[in-house]
């Protein structure tokens, strides 16, 4: 059995008549790895995944699987999928129908299948009692995990995950990212499109970010957040301060945030001399300032400004 090791997209190029929804798209998504496909609405996101998914046509560019020793076509049943609001259960019957049902559709054996999902019901927090209900009864996290859960029946290397977040409350979302770290560990490629940016910030080792049809980042998440984060420290007082002291104003270095946050602007070893040379000042917290992937994601659009406006 070929070693599917990477999922590509190269060169996408997708019209619909006169309106041009992806202008050579490319995007890798290693197994083992998760990425974030991120971009405004009407980017492109959902015609991506539908190429990747053989159920849409690109006009140009290819999907593959690098394997290795070269290439191989993406058979349907390397990818798992859910995609937002089509659901792949039918929510009156039980869960467990569902799953059987859905994974004879991939080939799996009705008692392999039921064996399999029972595990990942497990492993989700889905109680054995719940499986007989059906998904109608669910909430939406249930009903969002066990779409999962089906989708990983047939033992996919690649899952790709339409706005999985949405509508579900934060200890569901909370579950779901442990969920999704899960799938890195077992070495499964996740590809999630959102336009939750901190779920995306805490879950994806990469970020691609498109808009108006055109990749304009494709970056490792942590790498993006270094390079946006702020030339200053942030100090944190354990006691409101009433002034700075002298030396600190003077130096011109030192601007005060609110009464417990100090900004510097310099070096470590000078920032270290000033907090030496106030032993009296209880600093208890000494940080380079970050920008969250969402602070990102506005500067980056207002670069796009309206260049390129879908
Ligand atoms: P959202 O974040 O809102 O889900 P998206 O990034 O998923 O957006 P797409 O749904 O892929 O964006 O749409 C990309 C562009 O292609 C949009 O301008 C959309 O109107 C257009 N489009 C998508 N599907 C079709 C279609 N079947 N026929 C015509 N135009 C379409």
């Amino acid at each position: 059995m070929p070693d599917y090791r990477v999922l590509i997209a190269a060169n996408i190029v997708k019209n619909f008549g006169e309106k041009r929804a992806l202008d050579g798209v490319s995007l890798e998504l290693p197994r083992g790895q998760v990425v974030g496909l991120l971009g405004p609405n009407g980017a492109g996101k959902t015609t991506l995944i539908k190429i990747i998914l053989g159920l849409l046509l690109a006009d140009a560019g290819r999907v593959y699987l690098r394997t290795q020793n070269g290439e191989a076509p993406v058979a349907p049943g390397r990818i798992g999928v859910v995609m937002e609001g089509s659901r792949n259960y039918y929510a009156n019957i039980p869960v467990i129908t569902n799953a059987v049902y859905f994974a004879a559709l991939k080939g799996v054996a009705a008692r392999e299948a039921a064996e399999r999902f029972r595990r990942w019901a497990l492993r989700f927090g889905l109680e054995e009692e719940v499986l007989e209900q059906p998904l109608a009864t669910f909430s939406r996290g249930m009903q969002q995990k066990a779409a999962l859960a089906i989708s990983l029946l047939h033992d996919p290397d690649f899952v790709i995950l339409d706005e999985p977040t949405l509508g579900l409350d934060p200890e569901s979302r909370l579950e779901l990212e442990k969920i999704i770290h899960g799938l890195a560990e077992e070495g499964k490629g996740t590809l999630i499109a959102s336009h939750d940016l901190g779920f995306i910030q805490r879950t994806a080792d990469r970020v691609v970010f498109i808009r108006a049809g055109k990749v304009i980042l494709d970056d490792a998440t942590a790498q993006l957040i270094r390079r946006y984060e702020k030339p200053w420290y942030l100090v944190r007082t354990a006691s409101d301060l009433q002034e700075m002291p002298p030396g600190w104003r003077e130096s011109g270095q030192w601007r005060q945030r609110d009464e417990r946050t100090l900004l510097f602007t310099g070096g470590w070893q000078e920032l270290r001399q000033y907090i030496c040379a106030e032993p009296e000042l209880e600093v208890v917290a000494v940080q380079k300032e970050t920008a969250s992937l969402e602070d990102i994601f506005m500067e980056i659009q207002e670069e796009a400004g309206n260049v390129d406006a879908p």
